[in-house]
């Protein structure tokens, strides 16, 4: 909201100001290199808010150079003095609060209340690994007798996180605490339509962390590929589609050695089984959706199995909440869903809709664009009439668009649910808990709910299986992620 006002079109209009005139650099840590100035775009409008100049070969250097003079000492501090000054960043981000919240919305399109809950879940997730600090201890190994085998958690260095559009401000802040708590600094590249609240961020804490121990790069893939290619990073963080974590891996393996972690898509299935509580599934299926991300989430359940004997009602009922969903600028109070956040990006969904009814899919509703707008809309869309082989029911659209199915047997479910190369998240409806466990063991996915949707749970172990990526987030075992074990052995007898 715009300083002293309710009003959110008053807020808009500040804030839009506010981005024009402020002087975007590359993060503190970088300076002024030679890098092309590019636009950032207001997805909701199609306007542009700014011009900021992308990293160039310099930059990445300048900061990976001071990421790694600042690395012994950082390293050789406490996980507490570490922890101490995470929180201190967490702070100050909190007290910014309103303000990330509207960058993201200007510039990913995401409405405001959702991007006011991501920057409190960022805040909550940097103090969650700070208070997980005392997990980085090292074992003591009874490996023979009267010598002493230690393991120590050793931190790799420089880390580079390189991010997504979907969450900026929740991604930025959260993604780079674990890798600092565990004693690395990092360089942070967010997505190059959604780099305000990074950089923004960048700013904020300068001078709460030590000089070069967090830098933030922008730009697009070439800056991305000079972080992964660099030989003072031997770790790597990839949040984002499978081919470009897949491209990751490959340049990273033709320049060495070195430690790659993928937190990739999902074509996600939601199941629900006769004795589920339909009222209960329907909601959930709508929220499973992320229609509040225009469904430009990793997690969402964009394949909905129902029984036979729901599917009927669950479908008409299913169009109808759909079809609720209020579409509408993001700053707008009620808005439950913005637009995408580039032309590119509504190219796409658009493009696996018309393909989706070119293969003989039923389109229920959805699949255009609202009318009276400029800016990336997409309206939430739902088929059903999709077959196992066609592209909708197997590729991630990153987009409002849902696929219906109908299911008979457990094993034919759970066959269908495992046919796809994904495997991030499943949800399964039933009140049988016997069924609940089976179908928890069965169904190939790193993150599975019973009876809900969408929910992360702190400290839960979040990643994908198959194509849906390498490595748990979320967690102890992403902190223990960002270190080495080192053994010792003495020798005393
Ligand atoms: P993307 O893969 O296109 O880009 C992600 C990031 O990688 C951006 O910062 C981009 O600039 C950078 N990049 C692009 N090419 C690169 C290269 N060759 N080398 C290094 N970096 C490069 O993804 P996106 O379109 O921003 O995000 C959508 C994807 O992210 C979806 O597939 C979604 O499922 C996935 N995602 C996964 C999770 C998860 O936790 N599993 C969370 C959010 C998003």
């Amino acid at each position: 909201m715009a300083l002293g006002t309710d009003d959110p079109e008053a807020g808009q209009r500040y804030w839009t100001e506010w981005i024009a005139a402020h002087t975007w650099g590359l993060g503190p840590d970088v300076g002024e290199g030679g890098g092309q100035s590019h636009p950032i775009l207001n997805p909701a409008t199609g306007e542009a808010l700014c011009s900021i100049r992308h990293a160039d070969g310099a930059d990445v250097e300048r900061a990976v150079a001071q990421g790694k003079a600042a690395s012994g000492d950082w390293a050789a501090r406490t996980p507490r003095s570490r922890a101490e000054l995470v929180r201190a960043v967490a702070d100050v981000l909190e007290r910014h609060r309103e303000e990330l919240a509207w960058l993201d919305t200007l510039d990913a399109g995401l409405p405001l209340w959702m991007m006011r809950k991501d920057a409190d879940t960022g805040v909550e997730r940097m103090r969650m690994f700070a208070d997980l600090g005392y997990a980085l201890t090292g074992q003591t190994i009874p490996a023979s007798a009267g010598n002493l085998h230690l393991t120590f958690p050793e931190p790799f260095g420089v880390v580079a996180r390189i991010i997504p559009f979907n969450h900026p401000f929740m991604f930025a802040a959260s993604k780079v605490a674990a890798p600092l708590v565990a004693g690395n600094t990092v360089v942070l590249k967010p997505s190059e339509l959604t780099p305000l609240s990074a950089l923004r961020m960048a700013e904020l804490v300068e001078g709460v962390l030590p000089d070069g121990v967090l830098s933030v790069v922008h730009g697009g893939a070439d800056v991305g590929d000079a972080l992964v290619r660099h030989r003072e990073i031997r770790r790597i963080a990839f949040t984002g589609s499978h081919q470009v974590g897949r491209a990751i891996q490959r340049s990273a393996a033709d320049v060495g050695v070195k430690h790659v972690s993928l937190e990739l898509g999902g074509k996600n299935a939601m199941i629900v089984f006769p004795d589920a509580d339909v009222d209960a599934a329907l909601t959930a299926a709508v929220k499973g959706m992320n229609f509040a991300f225009a469904g430009q989430s990793c997690g969402s359940t964009s394949r909905v199995f129902v029984h036979e004997s729901l599917l009927a009602e669950f479908t008409e009922r299913y169009v109808a909440a759909v079809n609720a969903v209020r579409q509408g600028m993001p700053w707008s109070p009620g808005v439950q869903i913005g637009p995408m956040v580039s032309a590119a990006q509504q190219d796409r969904a658009h493009g696996f809709v018309e393909r989706a009814v070119a293969a003989g899919a039923h389109l229920l509703t959805g699949g255009g664009t609202p009318a009276g707008g400029g800016g990336f809309f997409v309206t939430p869309t739902v088929f059903d009439g999709v077959s196992a082989e066609m592209e909708i029911a197997n590729e991630e659209v990153f987009g409002p668009v849902v696929a219906l199915f109908g299911f008979s047997t457990e094993d034919e479910v759970v066959g269908a649910a495992n046919a796809v190369e994904y495997g991030l998240t499943a949800s399964v409806w039933t009140r049988d808990l016997s069924l609940a466990h089976r179908m928890s063991r069965r169904l190939e996915a790193g993150y599975v709910w019973v009876n809900d949707t969408s929910t992360h749970f702190p400290g839960v172990p979040f990643g994908g299986v198959k194509m849906s990526g390498i490595g748990r987030e979320e967690s102890a075992d992403e902190l223990l992620s960002y270190t080495e074990i080192k053994a010792v052995n003495l020798v005393l007898s």
